[in-house]
């Protein structure tokens, strides 16, 4: 469906999973924007994101997926581990999403899955990369952006798509400090390495396929050979100090990096190798907080005209992955209610009134907050989970490998299957002739 949409334009700030995501859609509904990033769009960072077969079938229906989907492993059995290599549990919980959502749940290069989402564009000239915004001022019909290049750039509405450390958050509440809206208590140290030894190039550290948690006092870990040769792994670390500091570390050094890889390193990823042999091979680490939350406040201003998506209104721990999945569903509900009324107000010759964009912002929120809520809130128990933070993980662990499959996939199962797709475009297996959902 395309939404005659003449004078109506949207700003999009932060050109990433929520943005580049929004941009395709408003191009496939035929609405015009602009997308301003402030640094490069899709940059060559060596990290990995899972995909749901939900935002898969998002995906496909805006038709980038296939730009990003092989040459994934589907990852299909989940398992746990002590910190020793003990195997906890053992389930087929992925190959069960998959199943459900006609999709392999799949873990690739976070860069792979933003050049699918920046290429699938037709109109490359919309995207504008290392142009950020820094201020905007909203009046009676519009928004004008100012950017850090001193453009002056005029649209009809802002969404602010641009993260945990959103400038777009700040300025619609100026009166509170919104980074105090989430909560700091690990920090993560992100890799990625050759699935080989680093001595032996015959041995693999993990079984190509295979997605395996650690549970262990004080380091939880994830570690996922999801693409031929190579690993993506995670270790979740308490803060040294918590709550994190105003103003504290956004990104930690190398010597940080080394002294918890002195701590932690012998921390198994599976039976037969720790996180310390996935270090010798890696070929990139990271180490950020951890930020985790829902802000309470409004996520748009009473006139309607600037919203904000994604991180920079919810953020969750990245043990579960739900985060960018999120982001996505975020998406598909502005879209389902912006795109009807500009329709209706195209069909009325007329532009629409803030009210009625107010109306449909606040329609997002309220579908996505619990969405959001739930996402945060099983993220944040699963860290704690595997990091053994309290007496209560200790006495799941006791029993976890005793309950049963059902059970431990309803976290994944109930996000996936109740995840919202773009209404104004045929569902893809509706078109294929597939089951549907
Ligand atoms: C270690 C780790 C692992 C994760 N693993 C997963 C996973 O497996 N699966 C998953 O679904 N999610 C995962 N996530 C979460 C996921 O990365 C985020 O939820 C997702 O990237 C959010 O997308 P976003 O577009 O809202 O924000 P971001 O990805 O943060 O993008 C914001 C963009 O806005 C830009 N920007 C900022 N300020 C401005 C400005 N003023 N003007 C213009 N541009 C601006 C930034 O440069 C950036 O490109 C993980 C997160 C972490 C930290």
């Amino acid at each position: 469906m395309s939404v005659p949409s003449s004078d109506f334009k949207v700003i999009i700030a932060g050109g990433s999973v929520a943005g580049l995501t929004l941009a395709n859609a408003l191009e496939k509904a035929g609405v015009d924007y602009v997308l301003l990033e402030k640094r490069d769009i899709a940059p060559e960072m060596g990290f990995a994101l899972l995909i749901l077969p939900c935002t898969t079938i998002v995906h496909d229906q805006l038709g980038v997926s296939q730009g990003y989907l092989p040459p994934a492993i589907p990852f299909n059995i989940r398992e746990h581990f002590d910190g020793n290599g003990g195997l906890v549990s053992s389930t087929n919980e992925g190959a069960l999403i998959g199943e459900k959502g006609n999709r392999p749940l799949i873990m690739i290069e976070r860069s792979r899955y933003l050049r699918a989402l920046r290429d699938g564009v037709s109109d490359q000239t919309k995207l504008r990369a290392r142009e950020g915004i820094v201020s905007y001022e909203e009046g009676p019909h519009g928004v004008t952006v100012t950017t850090d290049k001193g453009n002056r750039i005029e649209g009809s509405i802002l969404v602010g798509a641009d993260g945990i450390h959103s400038a777009i958050r700040g300025m619609l509440h100026p009166e509170v400090d919104t980074t105090k809206q989430f909560e700091t208590t690990f920090r993560v140290l992100i890799g990625t390495s050759f699935n080989h030894d680093v001595d032996n190039k015959e041995k693999l550290l993990m079984k190509e396929g295979s997605t395996n948690h650690t549970l262990h006092p004080g380091v939880g870990g994830l570690a996922c050979a999801s693409i031929p040769g190579k690993i993506f792994w995670a270790m979740y670390v308490p803060l040294e100090k918590t709550p994190l500091p105003a103003g504290g570390k956004r990104s930690y050094s190398e010597a940080d990096i080394e002294e918890v890889m002195a701590q932690c390193g012998a921390v198994h990823c599976c039976a037969e190798s720790t996180f310390a042999d996935l270090y010798r091979s890696r070929t990139a680490t990271i180490m950020v907080p951890l930020e985790e939350g829902v802000v309470s406040l409004p996520w748009s201003s009473a006139s309607g005209r600037v919203a904000l998506v994604g991180d920079a209104v919810h953020k969750t721990t990245a043990t579960l992955g739900l985060g960018g999945n999120a982001a996505v569903d975020g998406v598909c509900y502005l879209m389902n209610g912006l795109v009807p009324l500009l329709k209706r107000t195209a069909d009325a010759a007329r532009q629409p009134t803030s009210e009625e964009l107010a109306h449909v912002m606040r329609a997002y929120e309220r579908q996505q907050r619990p969405r959001a809520a739930y996402a945060v809130n099983a993220s944040y128990y699963a860290t704690r989970f595997e990091t053994l933070h309290s007496w209560w993980a200790y006495a799941v662990k006791w029993v976890y490998g005793l309950l049963p499959t059902s059970m431990k996939v309803r976290v994944f199962s109930d996000f996936n299957g109740s995840a919202p797709v773009f209404d104004f475009l045929p569902h893809p297996d509706a078109v294929e002739g597939k089951k549907e959902q």
